[in-house]
């Protein structure tokens, strides 16, 4: 699969042998696995430790790596060398697994290991600083700056062991991103036999993500550490390692200090917050304890390596550019990934209850309700028969709040505000505010209308295009039944004629008043005339008629789920594309108002 004499990688061959490695090594833990879940499930008990299942994990991982590789690429020096180290370490995992090693003597064997790879040739000779293109000669400081180098990654696949199911999906994730920039720009000699290793590291963790191991041990974290050690030094890629095993590290290894810790879980009422002096934990720890379930954190992770290892290989790519263009490059990457990271660690994490009923978001008062929730507080708006103002609040919505002090003035004297739609369900949590559910003005429409039908309620349609509020009404009454509309209205009235529609409509005396000009239009109009209008509920739901009487379709159920529907309007209706920039607005309004809270 190396060309002898040129050391280039032959394409066809090699592709043919990574393809049948990938295969042994994804295949081999799958067929270990099963009698490794059911004996995890017939030993469970507490306090027990699961060594059956830490020695099957182990013994799998390196017949993974091993077999494919010294089967057929054993001939290469640098490849055999590094299966034999990950051997090593797989089998010294496996003592540990079985007699639990006390520290000293796991620390004395791993650094034996470094030593028995640097002798192997795995080494650095030189080391080019990060951001250079000049190599400086490590001469003498080879040896030790290579042992302390493997020891450094090996630790850092160990510490994953601290959260299970983390270690094969980031191993995956890290072993792609070490084969692709050993592949595609290498600049060692082996970096051909560093793509080789890493493609085949990939099939094994993979292999071991698959087959879904309750626990891997000792023995495969060794076995996988030393691997990926050996690789980066074989290919290279100690730049790109530093920055996709800082996730491991930083997350897993390094407590936290109050500074961090606050500016992530600080943010928000209701959060517990780590007073000075406390004891410092690990940010897993801390995110699991502020609310995000083990498998979200662990998930979290593999999102946040991923990002890194593209911008790794982004930087690897982009050879050609000064220092200083590279840093800043990273210093951009690193923020936003930051940002994102902080975002959706705290969209995930489980809301706590609060008493509150009303929450700050932005200077909009969002109710803290679902949908039956809603449907209460409309019922007893009508039971209680004065005039109730409901605003449904989007993500423009909230940042017009924010600028227009009279809309915000409106939306603040409403009797229930709630978030319409998915981004500002996810901002106000990432605000720290358990909202859980979004109760958009079509929805919400719909449901009053189902529960009108049942309760006797009355309906007026006031809004959209001539003609569209009437069929709105037709379909309304077909889907509800007993539901009784007792007017409909178009909303391109002139000035003169507004004062006729505020008094049909209170002539009609509908118990709920749908008005659908589009916010803030909406909204101005109804507190407006709110007194005279009598109406116990008056709720602006802007485009709903349209969608109602078919003129415009809704996104797909799936779409709607996903928090994409406004991608879905934007497309169909190109002019609605300006709307967008407040997306990146209300994103950025909200990251400083959570950090301003602090
Ligand atoms: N509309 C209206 N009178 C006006 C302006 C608009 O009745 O003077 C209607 C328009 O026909 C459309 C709705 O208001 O049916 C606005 O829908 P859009 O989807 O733009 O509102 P959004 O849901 O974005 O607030």
């Amino acid at each position: 699969m190396l060309d002898a004499s040129t050391g280039h990688i032959r394409p066809i061959g090699t592709a043919a042998v990574v393809g049948l490695a990938f295969l042994i090594a994804f295949v081999t833990p799958n067929l270990v696995g099963p009698r490794i879940r059911r004996a995890a499930r017939q030993g469970a008990q507490p306090g027990l430790r699961p060594r059956g299942q830490w020695v099957l994990s182990g013994l799998s991982t390196m017949i993974a790596l091993a077999v494919p590789l010294l089967v057929f690429g054993g001939e290469e020096r640098a490849i055999s060398a590094a299966v034999l180290v990950a051997l090593l370490g797989g089998v010294v995992g496996m003592a540990n697994d079985l007699l639990g090693l006390p520290r000293l003597v796991q620390i004395v064997l791993a650094v034996a290991i470094a030593w028995v790879a640097v002798s192997l040739g795995i080494a650095m000779g030189e080391i080019k600083p990060p951001f250079t293109t000049r190599m400086i000669e490590l001469g003498s400081w080879s040896v030790p700056a290579s042992m302390a180098w493997l020891l450094a990654i090996a630790y850092a696949v160990v510490l994953c062991r601290r959260l299970p199911r983390l270690t094969a999906g980031l191993v995956a994730i890290i072993s792609l991103t070490f084969a692709a920039a050993a592949l595609i720009v290498g600049p060692s000699r082996s970096a051909p036999a560093a793509g080789v290793l890493g493609l085949t590291m990939v099939g094994v963790a993979a292999g071991a993500l698959r087959a879904d191991y309750p626990e891997l041990g000792s023995s495969a974290h060794w076995a996988m550490g030393f691997a990926l050690g050996a690789i980066t030094m074989i290919g290279m890629l100690k730049n790109t390692a530093f920055l996709v095993l800082g996730v491991p590290l930083l997350a897993l290894g390094v407590p936290v200090g109050e500074t961090t810790y606050a500016i992530i879980y600080g943010a928000g009422k209701g959060r517990p917050r780590l007073a000075l002096g406390q004891r410092r934990e690990l940010l897993h720890e801390a995110l699991i304890r502020t609310g995000l379930t083990p498998p979200r954190a662990v998930l979290l992770f593999y999102l946040a390596t991923a990002y890194l290892c593209a911008v790794a290989l982004a930087l690897v790519l982009v050879v050609r550019v000064t220092f200083l263009a590279k840093l800043g490059i990273l210093a951009v990457a690193l923020s936003v990934g930051f940002a994102v990271f902080f975002m959706l660690a705290r969209i995930w994490s489980q809301p706590r209850e609060e008493a509150e009923e009303r929450m700050d978001m932005l200077g909009v008062p969002l109710a803290r309700i679902d949908m039956e929730g809603a449907l209460a507080r409309v019922d007893q708006f009508v039971a209680e028969r004065s005039p109730h103002m409901v605003v449904t609040s989007d993500s423009p919505s909230i940042v017009r709040a924010r600028n227009d002090q009279e809309y915000q003035e409106i939306v603040r004297g409403a009797d229930m505000v709630t978030a319409d739609g998915r981004g500002v369900v996810w901002m106000a949590r990432v605000l720290g505010l358990p909202v859980t559910e979004r109760v958009s003005g079509l929805d919400l429409m719909e449901s009053i209308c189902k529960r009108a039908g049942e309760r006797m309620y009355s309906v007026y349609l006031l809004g959209a295009r001539p003609g569209v509020a009437e069929e709105a009404a037709r379909v309304l009454e077909s889907r509800c039944p007993g539901l009784r509309v007792v007017g409909a209205q178009h909303g391109y009235f002139t000035p003169e004629e507004e004062q006729g529609v505020v008094r049909a409509v209170a002539e009609a005396a509908p118990d709920i008043l749908f008005v659908a000009f589009g916010a803030p239009k909406q909204e101005k109009w109804i507190r407006q005339h709110l007194a005279e209008l009598r109406v116990p509920v008056a709720i602006g739901v802007g485009g709903s008629f349209d969608v109602l009487a078919g003129r415009v379709r809704r996104a797909p159920r799936w779409m709607q789920r996903a928090g994409l529907e406004w991608l879905y309007r934007a497309v169909r209706e190109p002019s609605r594309l300006p709307r967008l920039w407040v997306l990146p607005r209300l994103v950025w309004m909200t990251l400083r108002e959570a950090l301003r809270r602090r």
